[in-house]
């Protein structure tokens, strides 16, 4: 069983999850999910925009677990922004997924009109149709506008986050708020060396686990709620076994010593950045958003 965290609303949110992104197959998903699923995740991670909203719900029914034990997240594109356009979105996805209630909606990025969006979010969740809301790639300011804005506090932002971009100024304003982050991307998909970075490489050696257990192991001993993606079982079997060691106060020093405090994969403050969002909705299968070309 994966431990928990408890959200500002009192909700548990397993702080391991299974991510799709990038999973465009759709039989590909559904058998990822359900090996997932058969190896003890709970919480699986989708979004309108990854286009496998489907396969995921189909999973979920195949898999046999308990509708009630699964903690489903979804998110509104920068597509489905402004008020009416989220709850559209919203039934949309829920339809996809095949299911009556979700876990935790997002605001999948800080673009357009998402102060509309947000206020749909309230209004879904007051109405019972979602357990927990929440934004994602909001920056320092960003947040803090929103909350300010609101005075209804998200319960969870979830954020880029890896050994090379460790966000301390963002967790610290999160914190203050009692906001969950939750870290996409990881292992940086193994971007710019990640899986070789001696000080991991030498912290694994040290446990006898892999570099990509000992960022798991560093994300949950945070508290941060990390959701790795594979297609791979053994993949999948490995990231979610990390309940069995702990790392130093020695070894979580080192790895901030990693921190390279700059993104690499989403700078939202980039105008170059914003324009690939967009461009992904017109071309979503060529343009990924993890291509830095
Ligand atoms: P990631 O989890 O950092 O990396 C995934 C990559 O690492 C895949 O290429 C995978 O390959 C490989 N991998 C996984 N486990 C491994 C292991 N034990 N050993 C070696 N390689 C391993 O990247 P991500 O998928 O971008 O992020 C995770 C999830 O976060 C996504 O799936 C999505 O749900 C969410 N996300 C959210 C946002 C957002 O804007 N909110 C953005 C990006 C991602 P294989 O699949 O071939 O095993």
């Amino acid at each position: 069983m994966i431990s928990e965290v408890t959200l500002n609303n009192g909700i548990k949110m397993p702080l391991i999850g299974f991510g799709v992104f990038q999973v465009s197959d759709l039989e590909q998903t559904k058998e990822s999910v359900l090996l997932a699923l058969k190896n003890g995740y709970r919480l699986i991670d989708t979004a309108s925009s990854y286009g496998n909203e489907e396969a995921v719900g189909q999973a979920i029914i195949e898999s046999n677990v308990p509708r009630q034990d699964i903690f489903v997240t979804t998110k509104a594109f920068v597509n489905q922004m402004g008020y009416n356009e989220t709850i559209q979105a919203f039934y949309e996805s829920l339809n996809k997924l095949g299911l009556d209630y979700l876990d935790l909606y997002l605001i999948h990025m800080p673009f357009g009109d998402y102060y509309g969006s947000y206020r749909a979010l309230i209004d879904l969740y007051h109405a019972g149709k979602i357990r927990a809301i929440g934004i994602s790639n909001f920056d320092e300011a960003r947040l803090t506008d929103l909350v300010l804005n609101f005075n209804v506090v998200p319960q969870v932002n979830q954020i880029e986050h890896h050994p090379h971009f460790q966000r301390t100024k963002l967790l610290d304003i999160m914190a203050g708020y009692n906001i969950q982050p939750e870290a996409w991307a990881p292992f940086a998909e193994g971007m710019n060396g990640m899986f070789d970075e001696d000080i991991l490489v030498n912290i694994a050696k040290n446990h006898k686990k892999s570099v990509p257990q000992v960022i798991i192991r560093w994300n949950i001993q945070q508290d941060i709620v990390v959701i790795p993606k594979s297609v791979h079982e053994n993949r999948i079997q490995q990231n979610i076994a990390v309940q069995d060691f702990e790392l130093s106060s020695e070894e979580m020093a080192a790895i901030k010593n990693l921190d390279m405090d700059k993104p690499d994969m989403l700078d939202i403050n980039d105008s170059k950045e914003v324009r690939r969002v967009y461009d992904y909705l017109n071309n979503p299968v060529l343009t990924t958003l993890n291509d830095n070309n």
